[in-house]
This record gives C-alpha cells, structure tokens and sequence, in this order.
C-alpha cells in the first residue's frame, strides 16, 4: 500500500505530467514570465467555468479577499459579519484594514455561517457579509443573499474550499459557489481543489466596475501605467502557475468527482457507529470535499488522532482554536464572545486523508483503524 497523506498533489501530478511540463516549457520559452496571454487566458477559462462576467487573478487567497475588502471601500471602524470557526485568514485581512470582524456562530451541519445569527449580528457599522464554504460545502447562500439584500450589505463568499460547488435556488436557478456574492474568492495554494504548484488567488465579481477596481488595486492602484488613482497592492498570479492550473481547471470536476466517491466510502464505512458524525450534505448543492471531517461525540477526538499517527494514517484538526479565540484578536475584544458551538465543534472535528489519489485499499486501512478505535474505547 502506498504510504498515507492528507494530500497526494504528486500522484495527480504524474498523471498530467506530460502536459504540465509542456506547459511550464512554453512559459520559459516565451519568457513572459508575468501577465500575457498565458495568464489572461486562464483567467477567461476560469470564468467561463464559475459562470461569473470577470476573474481578477491574484497571488493568493488571502490577497483576494483583501482586495475584495478594498475595492468594495471597506475602511478602518466598518465591521464585517464571518464565522469564527474557519481558517484565520478570512479574517486576518480585515483587521489589517482596521476592520472589525464580528464573528457569528456556524450551522452544526454544514460547518458554515448561521443565517440567523448573521441577522442579529448586524449594527450601523456594518457594511459585509463574509460567509465561508467550509470543507467544500456551500453556505445557506440564498437566505445570506437575502439578508444581504434587505440591508443593503455586501457579500464576499471565501470559496477557498469550495472551487466547483454548483449551488441551486429554490426557484432552480444553479449558480457556482463564488459567483452568488458581490465578490467571490479563491486560492490555489497546492492543496486546494485546484491547486497550484506554488501559491495563487482569483477574485470573481460580474460586476464591471468593480472588476475595474479589483484590477486597479491588485496592480498599485494603477488606472494606466504609472497612473496611480488609488492606494493598492502587488499581487500577481505568475505566467506558470496560470498555465498549470489551466490544464488542471479541465480536469477539476473529474477530480471533485473523485473526492465525493472517496467520501461516498468513508460515509457508508461509519454509517453505524453513533460515536461518528458523518459530514452533512445538503440537497442544495454538491460538497466538493475539500475536506472530510467527522464530528466524533462521546468518544476521544484526541486519542484518536494519535492512534491513527501512531498506525500511519495522517489526520488534521482544522481548526484547533476558533478566529475569535486567536491572541491575535484581543484587540477587537475576541475573548468577549460566547460561540459555544463554535468551541463545541473545535474540540470535535477531526479530518481525514481526501484528494483525488486515494486508493479504495489505502481507505480500507484508515476505515478499519478508526473503527478499531471507536470498537475499543
Ligand atoms: C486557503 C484558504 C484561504 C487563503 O488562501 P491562501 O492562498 O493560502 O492565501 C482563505 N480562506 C480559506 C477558507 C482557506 O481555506
């Protein structure tokens, strides 16, 4: 059995290799190493797939939404509603720009932002919703949009996890995940959905000014060439990224496909035990499992963590402490906020090996321990 990871971006590699190599040849060759053709046309094909009128290719998913946050001119005493359980960087940025993110509590089910607790967060002060695709499940986002909509607030879905998600409207509309908001944003860090080989972002928006805005403050605030209207950034996705990840973007819904079926066995290998919370799929969208994580009652989340590193099988807590527990937000007054599930869920969740390599054998072995574990306890 081929030794276990979280992730196995190499074998996917091997399988594409041919191309990929050609690909990043053809960069070094043509020497525009940044901008061009290269990168404009993935950022088309990019598009086209999500169904959203512009993408804004960037360095990274935490510049996307920084950007975000400066175009739709999010300032310093703003607040921003987001969910406290998910990764820092969805928050990180808006404290940057002096921001205050008010954090809400998650649905218990999908790990993503409560509606109704978005509802009761809003004040004057605040101007965005930021809800977050956790693991690769969409968030409630027709109910979000509508909040949105009677409040006059911006949405910016963080569709880091959930590149591919189709999500559907109850009068049927389908709309991928990241094309619902105002603005949506990715990454492409290596283990992502679709990954890079080095680290890459896009902003999605079918909004043209705002394309124009996102454009202008990810290149200096440029309007034309050292014309520099407003304060922006540098943040580029570099010519060879762009043109891997515009072969790997053919191959994303056959790799999310692939994700789904290991899912499909984790699932009905722990349909019987009580001790393990399979993940929820709502009916209105389709989990692209970026991540595959149980919530484990009554049982030693912890234990259980070290008895599988202990059998060779790697397993993530994601996330270990909450955003609004992290030091880091003392200054916006973190510690005052009573989230319990949010902790609840943080002392539960544990995530096992997913991605687009796994063998049925190598899922075997790690079905068979966790429930040596749950049988031993
Ligand atoms: C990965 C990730 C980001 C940040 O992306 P980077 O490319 O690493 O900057 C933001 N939000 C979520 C939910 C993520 O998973």
């Amino acid at each position: 059995m081929r030794a276990l990871q979280m992730v196995d971006t190499k074998n996917q590699y091997l399988k594409i290799k041919k191309e990929v190599d050609e690909a990043v040849i053809n960069v070094m060759e043509s020497s525009q190493f940044i901008g061009g053709k290269i990168v404009n046309d993935f950022a088309m094909n990019l598009a086209t797939y999500n169904g959203s009128k512009h993408v804004i290719p960037c360095a990274n998913g935490t510049d996307a939404l920084q950007i975000a946050m400066m175009a739709l001119g999010l300032k310093a005493g703003d607040e921003v509603i987001t969910p406290s359980f998910t990764y820092i960087a969805t928050v990180e940025v808006a404290a940057l720009l002096g921001i205050k993110p008010i954090f809400v509590e998650v649905d218990k089910r999908t790990f993503c932002i409560d509606p109704a607790a978005i509802e009761k967060a809003i004040t004057p002060k605040t101007k965005a919703i930021i809800p977050v695709h956790l693991y690769g499940h969409a968030a409630e986002m027709e109910a979000i949009m509508d909040i949105a909509n009677r409040h006059h607030l911006f949405v910016i879905e963080d569709n880091a996890q959930a590149i591919g998600n189709e999500y559907v409207f109850s009068d049927g509309r389908k709309k991928k995940t990241g094309s619902i908001g105002h603005i949506g944003c990715t990454s492409f860090y290596p283990s992502k959905n679709l990954g890079a080989f080095g680290d890459g972002g896009a902003i999605f928006t079918d909004d043209d000014a705002l394309a124009e805005q996102l454009k202008m403050i990810a290149s200096h605030g440029q309007s034309r060439r050292y014309y520099h209207d407003v304060v922006g950034c540098n943040s580029r996705l570099d010519a060879v990224q762009a043109a891997i990840l515009d072969i790997k973007l053919k191959h994303l819904d056959e790799y999310n496909k692939a994700r789904r079926k290991a899912a499909d066995y984790y699932d009905h290998a722990f349909n019987e035990y009580t001790e393990i919370v399979t993940p929820f799929r709502a009916k209105n969208n389709n989990h692209v499992f970026h991540q595959y994580t149980l919530i484990l009652q009554n049982a030693d989340r912890d234990a259980l963590n070290t008895f599988l590193s202990e059998n060779g099988i790697p397993s993530m807590i994601y996330y270990p402490v909450p955003a609004h527990r992290q030091k880091m937000f003392d200054a916006f007054g973190g510690s005052a906020y009573e989230l319990p599930l949010t902790d609840w869920l943080t002392e539960r969740v544990i995530s096992l090996p997913i991605h687009t390599e796994l063998e049925e054998e190598q899922q075997a072995f790690i079905c068979k321990k966790v429930v040596e574990f749950i049988n031993k306890k």
